[in-house]
């Protein structure tokens, strides 16, 4: 397909996920859709750059369904998480902080996929962030599977115990249906529910 990925896109959507690919292949599954999705409406993923489990998976379905894909990589991780070469930009940046600055600056919403520690870090990195003021940028959590119940019942565990409370609560919204939560990230983020523009 040939796409003119120069031209400005439709939304730009952060999506943090696991630098393996997990257990079932549901999960790498469900990250191929929501690449899809992303790429069929014209979107932009902003994302770690990797090749490696999950994060590639979404890479290479936006890039074949036609959307932009930005990857933003510390210089120590180009190995050992296989900076993906074929980003429509690739940032090469010197350090952690420099990638998730760069990364928050350039999404209007952020997803998070089920994902490892590194992950759960940028989760609740932009969910704190969004608490402080830094940013007022919608934030989903996908939970697939149920992979995130035991992470949400401690975080209820939380509110009742009154470390945390329902205002919080909503600066998040968790989800078990990965194209209800895109939807609502991008209509909340203040964009007009996209249509798909390109068939695969
Ligand atoms: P993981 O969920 O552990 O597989 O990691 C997913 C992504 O999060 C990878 O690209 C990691 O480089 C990245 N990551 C690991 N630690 C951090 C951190 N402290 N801040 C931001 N991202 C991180």
């Amino acid at each position: 397909m040939t796409v003119d990925t120069s031209v400005d896109p439709a939304f730009s959507i952060c999506v943090y996920c696991g630098s393996r690919a997990g257990a079932d292949a549901a999960f790498a599954d469900t990250a191929a859709r929501v690449g899809q999705w992303i790429g069929q409406r014209r979107g932009q993923l902003v994302y770690g750059g990797g090749r490696s489990g999950l994060m590639g998976v979404v890479a290479d379905a936006t890039l074949a369904a036609g959307g932009r894909v930005v990857g933003i990589i510390p210089r120590t991780l180009v190995e050992r998480e296989h900076a993906h070469r074929g980003c429509t930009e690739l940032h090469v940046v010197e350090t952690m902080h420099e990638r998730k600055r760069i990364m928050a600056e350039r999404a209007d919403a952020f997803l998070a996929l089920p994902g490892g520690i590194g992950t759960f870090e940028e989760f609740f990195e932009t969910w704190t962030w969004r608490q402080l003021g830094y940013h007022n940028k919608p934030l989903g959590l996908l939970n697939q599977q149920g992979y995130y119940d035991a992470m949400l019942r401690f975080i209820d565990h939380c509110v009742s115990s009154g470390f945390m409370d329902d205002s919080q609560m909503r600066l998040m919204s968790a989800d078990d249906d990965w194209q209800r939560l895109l939807q609502m990230l991008v209509e909340s983020a203040g964009f007009p529910l996209p249509t798909q523009v390109h068939a695969i």
